[in-house]
């Protein structure tokens, strides 16, 4: 072991970050996808997790993991190259894809990585790629291990994106990429604009439907709600979120697909999903399919919050869905009122730089389909209380 490295480097690094007010711990949470949690022995509503329709703990999951387990154990034991394949991979492939009206689809071991696998296999150094100055870091991380180009605009802003894509004309690849719904900020992509611009300068379009999954268009994201299942080249998207269990997915053209099975370096250089997770993520699919309305719901419920905020003078930053930010802009302020929520019986993340541009900390709901009247009636009376101590 190199004692100086550690003396000299690590040990000042270390005590400077718990000195400082972006210090991450993992917070003393069990059981942390339910409804209620248990948070330092204190019971609190769940409204940081991105189980968006409580699918985590439904009983059809449940049994399917069990199940699985029970008939092919708890590995897939190599990467899906070599053997780490399963029937339950291969359908839940297929039904990903027809899912997502595209003709294949490919499962990756995270959101994540399929992001990762997505620009490993599609992008190179030959390649720019524009990106919302907001997409998630995973799509930041592929293109980075790609070797492309990124290429930056303004959050949301079409016209900076066109002004940006008329300056690389001469460049050979360029390419998309955007988050449907954003996931600190809940707002949504202008994907039909976004399409067109893609048309016009021959840039492949790539969108993250990660927080779409299972909520919007009913349960297929935004791209299908807004009809622009044509016209969107490459979807990706997870099943951590919505659909309760874990693993990634890319739904594109069969030609895609085999690109990204074949130089996606996080599909090839990691090991296949075990069978308890691929089973729970297909009966959530198949579950999302069967109750279609289950997102309408979830929006109903995120807009009468959303409305209760504002009223108090909140700055919900431009959320529409259930994603709704409470603007901070401090660290200090954002961890004080998560602290104040908390001992109203509230569980709410706050999110600090990096994971949001500085001097913008702000809380982060998260709402769920399966919060009762009663839940809500609590979210509203925390909030009105919250406000007392914000605008004195
Ligand atoms: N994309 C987006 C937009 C995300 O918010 C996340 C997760 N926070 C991911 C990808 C990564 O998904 P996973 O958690 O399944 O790795």
């Amino acid at each position: 072991m190199s004692t100086s490295f550690f003396g000299k480097y690590i040990v000042p690094e270390a005590a400077k970050l718990r000195n400082s007010d972006s210090y991450r711990t993992i917070p003393p949470v069990d059981d942390g996808a339910a409804r209620e949690v248990v948070y330092s022995g204190a019971k609190l509503l769940n409204l940081a997790s991105n189980n968006y329709l409580g699918l985590s703990h439904h009983p059809d999951l449940i049994e399917a993991s069990i199940k699985a387990a029970t008939r092919h154990g708890c590995s897939s034991g190599a990467s899906r190259l070599i053997t780490g394949n399963f029937a339950l991979a291969e359908t839940l492939e297929a039904e990903l894809a027809t899912f997502k009206y595209q003709e294949a689809a490919l499962v990756t071991g995270s959101g994540y990585a399929a992001n990762l696998a997505v620009f490993t296999s599609l992008a190179d150094r030959h390649t720019v790629v524009f990106s919302d100055r907001l997409n998630h870091a995973s799509i930041i991380d592929g293109i980075l291990l790609s070797g492309a180009r990124l290429v930056r605009y303004k959050h949301l802003d079409m016209e900076h994106l066109s002004r940006l894509l008329d300056r690389e004309a001469l460049a050979e690849k360029k390419i998309i990429v955007t988050d449907t719904v954003f996931s600190m900020d809940g707002d949504v992509a202008p994907l039909a604009r976004l399409v067109e611009l893609g048309k016009t300068h021959g840039a492949l379009v790539v969108v993250d439907e990660a927080h779409a999954m299972g909520v919007l268009g009913r349960g297929r994201g935004l791209v299908a709600a807004l009809g622009l299942s044509d016209d969107v080249d490459v979807q990706v998207g997870t099943m951590s979120k919505a659909l309760g269990s874990l693993g990634g997915y890319v739904a594109a053209r069969v030609e895609t697909i085999e690109l990204l099975r074949n130089k996606g370096r996080s599909f090839i250089f990691s090991t296949a999903l075990p069978p308890a997770v691929l089973a729970a993520g297909l009966a959530a699919l198949r579950h999302v399919k069967a109750n279609p309305g289950l997102g309408a719901r979830l929006m109903r419920i995120s807009r009468q919050i959303r409305d209760h905020l504002d009223s108090l003078g909140f700055d919900t930053m431009g959320s529409t869905t259930q994603i709704i930010p409470v603007y901070c802009g401090r660290n200090r302020v954002a961890l004080h009122a998560q602290a104040l929520l908390r001992a109203e019986g509230l569980l709410v993340a706050a999110v600090r730089p990096p994971t949001v541009p500085l001097g913008t900390a702000r809380l982060r709901l998260s709402l769920r389909a399966d919060l009762t009247d009663d839940d809500l009636k609590h979210i509203r009376l925390g909030f009105s209380r919250l406000r007392v101590s914000f605008f004195p």
